[in-house]
């Protein structure tokens, strides 16, 4: 998922939306339109049904928006930085940057969510009683009612020990303070998560089967998507454990062969490739700046004939598109920012000077030299 279009910033949160938030939306709209208020308050024009079904939709939307704006505001507050929050399909999700740093401030971050979700509960609940009480219309009763009613079973879906649900965070939260090992207590919470996740489609597909409810092809997808999310985040887990400490130059590839981008490709083959065990040969211009990164793969693009006219800056992958590290900045840090843009690739430049190359082979083979040893390369703290 992309982060979305921005719509707002609050308290200095950038909140975006993903236009899948339209379908949820939608599917939320109807289902009070022709569920909810129909039967309780009978004879409700159809379009009135749906204008104040649209408007329950963008209310528990801005609920949702509230839960995870605590997620973003505590982790703020402690720490941690925030990218902001995309709403999409499935809610809403805080993309939380930096590092949760203690067990403490992951359970404080992950009880903040559920903890609004449990006021707007309350709220929702006390204006319907009170609107009740005064003898409002029962349109307006029944979609207060509404929003308490989903907001409790938010409520409730976050709080089952699902990691990485906000319940599955207390648990590992909790299992980490007590054990004092972050990624064991990692691989406990998400065993919850997959158990969770299997029930949610065994029930979607059994839903399905009985009923042919469209609500359980719902429930298969949401039990997919927390499925890979809890595999995700143990895989992230094990990679952040086993470098934690390494450093850019522990891993970089030294001293590499920078090559001048007028030859043509025709002589980077013959001068270069065949030369050295490189698979990446950054250029320089006439000045002796580096320009940007050839890659084999980029030489073998150019068919052979015309490798003696194509000079080597004309393949290479431009600077500005190529992730760039100090020596001494973790490589986790670096981690994120390797993509296809730059074939998976970083630029290691010691203040102007390029002292090395990261490629995804230097980082895999460091990750097996890690596990040969039984511990982590640095003991985790
Ligand atoms: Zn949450």
């Amino acid at each position: 998922m992309n982060q979305g279009i921005p719509i707002a910033r609050i308290a200095g949160i950038r909140i975006s939306a993903h236009w899948s938030v339209l379908v949820i939306g939608a599917i939320l709209a109807w289902g009070v339109a022709v569920g909810v208020i129909p039967p309780a308050a009978p004879g409700t024009p159809a379009l009135v049904a749906w204008l104040v079904g649209a408007g329950a939709a963008l209310l528990l939307i801005t609920s949702l928006t509230a839960h995870e704006l605590a997620h973003s505001l505590m982790a703020r507050q402690r720490g941690v930085a925030v990218e902001g929050i995309t709403l999409w399909v499935f809610g809403g999700v805080s993309h939380i940057k930096g590092d949760w740093g203690s067990a403490r401030t992951e359970i404080v971050v992950a009880v903040a969510g559920p903890a609004t979700t449990f006021v707007l509960a309350g709220l929702f609940y006390a204006i319907a009683a009170v609107l009740d009480a005064v003898g409002a219309p029962a349109l307006a009763v029944v979609v207060a009612w509404w929003l308490a009613m989903v907001n409790v079973t938010l409520l409730v879906f976050n709080i089952v020990p699902a990691f990485p649900l906000d319940g599955g965070r207390i648990l590992r939260g909790i299992l980490w303070a007590r054990r004092g090992d972050r990624a064991s207590a990692t691989t406990s919470a998400a065993v919850g998560g997959r158990v969770f996740a299997f029930f949610l489609m065994a029930a979607g597909v059994i839903d399905f089967l009985l009923v042919s409810d469209i609500g359980g092809i719902w429930l298969v997808f949401i039990g997919w998507f927390l499925e890979t999310a809890s595999r995700a985040e143990v895989q992230g887990e094990t990679v952040r454990h086993v470098l934690e400490g390494v450093t850019v130059s522990d891993v970089m590839s030294s001293n590499p062969v920078v090559v001048p981008g007028w030859i043509t490709v025709e002589l980077l083959v013959e001068q270069y490739a065949m030369r050295y065990h490189f698979t990446t040969f950054p250029i320089h211009d006439i000045a002796g700046r580096i320009e940007g990164l050839v890659t084999l793969r980029g030489m073998k693009r150019v068919p052979g004939p015309q490798r003696s006219r194509v000079p080597a800056a004309d393949i290479a992958m431009p600077l500005a598109q190529i992730p760039t590290a100090a020596p001494t900045d973790l490589l986790t840090d670096l981690l994120p920012k390797l993509g296809p843009q730059s074939d998976g690739r970083a630029l290691v430049f010691d203040g102007d000077q390029l002292v090395g190359i990261v490629s995804p082979s230097d980082v895999a083979r460091r990750m097996q030299v890690a596990e040969l040893r039984s511990e982590p390369p640095r003991a985790a703290a």
